[in-house]
């Protein structure tokens, strides 16, 4: 995986959807890694909204992550958004699952 640039103190400017792509493929990428080295416990996801200044993070086990990451159109949310982490449907914004924490 390559360095991702998140945002906020960037020169570069990402559209929302470029945003929320880049924070999936860096979770994928952080995914990959935990099952590397089976890490079981909760891993921070990076927020995959569509905030480029947003810094927040899903804590998820990576099995929550991979059940997650497989449904088409579906993001996670982090801490800056008030919960443990949730999971958004794209399309409606319709909150699938709140995870308190
Ligand atoms: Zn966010």
């Amino acid at each position: 995986m390559g360095l991702y640039f998140l945002g906020g103190e960037s020169e570069i400017t990402m559209t929302p959807n470029e945003t929320v792509r880049v924070r999936r493929d860096a979770n994928n990428g952080i995914a990959e890694r935990a099952r590397e080295t089976e890490f079981t416990a909760r891993i921070p996801f990076m927020c995959e909204c569509r905030d480029q200044s947003c810094r927040g993070f899903a804590r998820l086990q990576i099995d929550a992550y991979d059940v997650i990451a497989t449904q088409p159109g579906w993001s996670i949310r982090g801490d800056a958004h008030g919960f443990r982490a949730s999971v958004i449907e794209n399309d409606t914004e319709r909150t699938v699952i709140e995870l308190a924490a």
